[in-house]
């Protein structure tokens, strides 16, 4: 696996590649990595000749009171655990090189960002946007991938590729749980052993109204209260938002009579938890 720093360095690689008409794909991340963006990983190997994947913290996706500097790094093990995996590229770039000190460009995809995460972490999505974009820039691969963990991303991002006719394809790769459900996450390190406990009810919780309201076709405003006040009797401290929403547009739904999703973002204490689940329509 060659390590790249610079955009330069990956520039140059890429072209060698793409010079020999070999298709690249493309697994961006922040680090820690987990099983989940291994799943990732293994994909894109399946979709394409070379893997590329990308370890960067994007200080823009996070809000003044958020974890930037408290973010796990971990880059040796990480790049081990990608050579392991067979990546063949890993881009590394400095903070510097990706934001210089007069930075002055956002990209905002607007609609589809505006509910759900969007409105307890407003800068979230943005800083999302315009790193994805500048990374698809820089690498141009054929495909990326990318978690249908963190859904509304994974609608924005095929959004902003389809909107500003970037040349890759996305994938989205199903969501990696621990053995009792628990969505993986880099953040669940912070729960303790007893918020352990409470994290997997959300995604047993979400599963039990999505099956529900795939069997009765019930309407999901009568199902959503029970949902909530199940979420805070399991332990959840609050809750953010539940939303049944279209898969695709992710406009709100009530009757489950078309392909949705159930997102939901809730606190255990100071860690804040966010997982989806599939509603088939009728
Ligand atoms: P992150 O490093 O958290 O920015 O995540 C990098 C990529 O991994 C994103 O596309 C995430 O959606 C994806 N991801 C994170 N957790 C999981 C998971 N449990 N299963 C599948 N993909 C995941």
């Amino acid at each position: 696996m060659i390590i790249c720093k610079t955009k330069k360095d990956i520039r140059d690689a890429l072209a060698r590649i793409k010079n020999s008409h070999r298709t690249v794909g493309f697994v961006p991340t922040m680090g820690s990595l987990h099983e989940g963006h291994l799943s990732l990983v293994k994909i894109a190997r399946e979709n394409a000749d070379i893997m590329v994947a990308s370890i960067f913290v994007n200080p823009l996706q996070f809000g003044p009171n958020e974890d930037f500097d408290t973010y796990p790094r971990q880059f040796e093990e990480d790049a081990a655990v990608l050579k392991s995996q067979g990546c063949d590229l890993l881009f590394a770039p400095t903070r510097d090189s990706i934001f210089p000190s007069n930075f002055s460009t956002q990209v905002t995809v607007s609609q589809i960002t505006e509910n759900h995460c969007g409105v307890s972490r407003p800068a979230f999505f943005g800083g999302i946007a315009t790193i994805v974009t500048k990374l698809l820039m820089i690498l141009a691969p054929d495909i990326a991938v990318f978690g249908e963990k963190d859904y509304q991303q994974l609608a924005m991002i095929r959004r902003l590729v389809r909107d500003l006719d970037i040349d890759t394809q996305i994938i989205g790769g199903p969501t990696v749980r621990e053995e009792d459900g628990l969505a993986m996450s880099s953040r669940n390190n912070y729960l303790s052993k007893e918020e352990r406990k409470i994290a997997p009810s959300l995604y047993r919780e979400l599963s039990n109204v999505s099956d529900e309201l795939t069997k009765t076709q019930k309407n999901w405003m009568g199902l959503k209260p029970t949902l909530e006040s199940n979420l805070l009797k399991a332990g959840f401290s609050s809750i953010d938002y539940v939303d049944l929403v279209d898969a695709t547009s992710l406009e709100l739904m009530n009757q489950p009579n078309r392909a949705g999703r159930l997102l939901a973002a809730a606190w255990i204490g100071k860690t804040r938890l966010i997982d989806n689940v599939a509603v088939m329509g009728m």
